[in-house]
């Protein structure tokens, strides 16, 4: 789970991990006040959307003056921004964040990260921070180091090494020491599975602060962190996938034109590799789960059948727990207020796969039935081509 700049930030200050000043707006009138009681004569207006490259695409404003915050935030608030993370559609900004501007003398890259092959955290780090981060990686990647932390704290050792290759003075490398010393007690503390500050700055008067944060949560840990699970914006997902989790379904949206409904994560996997060896592209993942129930399963086939993006429907069930009149049951409820407007491939196998082929036959539905998971992918695409 992603959460604003602003909650990150909110967090790193719990955490004695320096940042600006800053407030959150929703209007405009709110990012003057927010401005006035921040008493500064330089202000960063930030557009708050769940990716990152806003400062590229006009989504971090420098302004001189309340009139400059003002505007800024009439021209940020309800935009759409595109940056290079939000894909070609972009994402709307509904808040804002306003800052102190600070004087910056360098900028440094440097985020937590879960190793998984050393099972421990690694701290990723560069001076050569900011907004081509992208760049430095891809041109000059021998200017980012990586440092696993082998134990539960930084050692003296470890946060030594990346002072230096940031090319630190002694004060500042024992002010970066309790930096991230902090930040690695928060990543652990919070369960987080990813912390990025880019930058964090040093400022003109030679100290450490975050000047970006992007934090990502385990989801895994949402049901102890409670608090964090609360600033979920519900209004940065896809409201497919929201409306999916709702129902206890397992659902990805994807970019490819066949939707699929499966039983069990590898099945699902599977499936959606068929497809792509049979030349099309899935259009979700979905894992319905075991203990699934007919309401699921129908909601599960309405957003199938209402997705703009879907032209074929491939159903993949192999009944173990599962049973196929569930799946067959879904189908029915589902039809009554969303009809099939895609056709529909079924392979239906396992736990009472009479009774399930059954009931959608004498309802006279028209699918297309298919013995096993190769022929059904054929079909599905066919479908989807229109040449079934
Ligand atoms: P991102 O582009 O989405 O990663 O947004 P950032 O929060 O990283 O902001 C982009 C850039 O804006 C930073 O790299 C800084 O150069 C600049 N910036 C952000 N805050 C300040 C500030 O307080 N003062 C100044 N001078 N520049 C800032
Ligand atoms: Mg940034």
């Amino acid at each position: 789970m992603n959460i604003h700049e602003y909650q990150a930030k909110a967090i790193l200050a719990e955490f004695d991990v320096p940042v600006p000043r800053g407030m959150a707006a929703m209007t405009s009138a709110d990012a003057v006040a927010a401005a006035k009681s921040l008493a500064s004569d330089v202000w960063v207006v930030k557009a708050q959307i769940h990716a990152g490259g806003r400062g590229k695409a006009g989504g971090v404003r420098l302004c001189r003056s309340l009139q400059e915050v003002e505007a800024a935030a009439d021209d940020l608030l309800g935009s759409i921004l595109v940056t290079k993370q939000t894909g070609p559609a972009g994402k709307q900004v509904n808040r804002l964040y306003i800052e102190e501007g600070l004087q910056i003398d360098r900028e440094f890259y440097l985020s937590l990260l879960v190793d998984r092959s050393n099972e421990a955290i690694a701290f990723v780090v560069s001076p050569a921070g900011g907004m081509d981060i992208e760049q430095v990686a891809a041109d000059t990647p021998e200017q980012i180091m990586t440092q696993v932390i082998a134990a539960d704290a930084v050692s003296e050792q470890e946060s030594r090494i990346m002072a230096e290759w940031l090319g630190l003075s002694a004060d500042q490398s024992a002010e970066f020491h309790v930096l991230v010393g902090n930040l690695h007690r928060l990543f652990r503390q919070q369960d987080a599975a990813m912390l990025e500050l880019n930058p964090l700055m040093l400022s003109a008067d030679g100290h450490l602060i975050a000047l970006d944060a992007k934090f990502v949560l385990d989801d895994n840990a949402l049901y102890r962190q409670t608090a964090l699970a609360e600033l979920r914006d519900l209004d940065e997902e896809d409201p497919r996938e929201t409306e999916a989790s709702q129902f206890g379904l397992n659902y990805i949206a994807l970019d490819g034109q066949i939707g699929c409904m499966v039983n069990g994560a590898g099945l699902a996997m599977a499936t959606m590799d068929i497809i792509q060896l049979k030349g099309d592209k899935p259009a979700n993942f979905l894992d319905v789960g075991g203990g699934v129930t007919v309401d699921a399963v129908c909601e599960a086939f309405k957003l199938l059948f209402s997705d703009g993006h879907v032209k074929a429907v491939l159903v993949n069930i192999f009944g173990g727990i599962v049973r196929c009149d569930i799946i067959a049951n879904g189908l029915l409820e589902a039809i009554k207020t969303h009809p099939m407007s895609v056709p529909v491939v079924m392979r239906l196998v396992g736990t009472n796969q009479t009774e399930g082929r059954a009931i959608i036959k004498d309802a006279g539905l028209d699918v297309r039935w298919a013995d096993d998971l190769d022929q059904a992918a054929k079909f599905a695409v066919a479908a989807a081509r229109g040449t079934l």
